[in-house]
């Protein structure tokens, strides 16, 4: 696997392969797992080259310690990498990325109102910036981000639409640990009695899930997840939402709706979880 770690090698690089080679891009923060290599894996069977970057992106930390505190994981990483095949990763310095502050702001509108976008601050317009800049940089055919951020990947099929990108967005969906957890690098940050406790949030949204396929209320539904989450003291609840798929926006007539996505977002200590569950009212 080739390593890069500036815009420029990279750039230098890829430019000669771009007319004959279709390019799979997986970008990532690191602190690679199995959710990561599945995205990976996927772009490798359905592209010539597959290109991952690994960047603990600062602008899109609302919070200094969650930055501080991110796993980082480097040569684990490459050696995961190499384990799926992946051509090339680019690994850049934060000096290389942002030489000076960003000036450009993007504004992702209504998404931005609700869930991630309403708890924290800024996130999406860090998030935004610099997947435009590693599309700018590796010029991909395609792009693959995971269901497990089903927020961030409305965030970026809008910016591929409004911004003009020529590249697929390949969505895959969230892998889970066999209790249920959902794959995250924050879960490292976990303490052994925390990571026993973690995948109550995911029965929880099972069993929410249940209910309103058995003809539950919204609001018996939402009280019941809060209830789930509220009985287990080290989880401290952030949010709930029972949202429309193809907007997020919440839903407020179940009638109206064949699928809808359960979103939530739960704090153990300061390591904050996030999950998601589509439902098919229909079944
Ligand atoms: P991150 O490193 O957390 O920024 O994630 C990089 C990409 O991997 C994003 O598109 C995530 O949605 C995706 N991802 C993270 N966790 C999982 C998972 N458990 N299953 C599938 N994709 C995931």
């Amino acid at each position: 696997m080739q390593i890069f770690r500036t815009q420029t090698a990279i750039k230098e690089y890829l430019r000669p392969l771009l007319s004959t080679q279709k390019i799979g891009f997986v970008p990532t923060m690191g602190a690679l797992h199995e959710g990561h290599l599945a995205l990976v894996s996927e772009a490798k069977r359905h592209n010539d080259l597959v290109v991952a970057s690994i960047f603990v992106n600062p602008t899109q930390f609302n919070n200094a310690n969650d930055l501080a505190k991110y796993p980082r994981t480097e040569d684990a990483d490459v050696a995961m990498l190499e384990s799926v095949g992946c051509d090339i990763l680019f690994t850049p310095y934060p000096e290389d990325m942002y030489p000076q502050p960003v000036r450009t702001a993007l504004n992702f509108g209504e998404v931005e109102t609700v869930m991630e976008g309403a708890f924290r601050q800024g996130h999406f317009n860090g998030v935004g910036m610099v997947v435009a800049k590693l599309f700018h940089i590796v010029k991909p055919n395609k792009a693959y981000f995971g269901q497990k951020d089903l927020q961030q990947c409305l965030v970026i099929k809008q910016l591929i639409q409004d911004y003009s990108f020529d590249i697929k967005l390949v969505i895959m969906p969230t892998i889970r640990e066999a209790d249920g957890l959902a794959m995250s690098s924050r879960n490292r940050r976990l303490s052994a009695t925390q990571r026993q406790t973690a995948p109550k949030i995911y029965a929880a949204l099972q069993q929410t899930a249940q209910l309103l396929q058995s003809g539950a209320s919204l609001q018996t539904a939402q009280d019941f997840y809060t209830q789930q989450i509220l009985a287990e003291p080290t989880f401290r609840f952030e949010y709930f939402e029972i949202a429309n798929l193809d907007t997020l926006a919440t839903v407020t007539d179940l009638a109206q709706h064949q699928q809808v996505a359960l979103c939530t977002a739960v704090f153990m200590d300061e390591v904050r979880l996030i999950d998601n569950l589509i439902v098919d009212l229909r079944k």
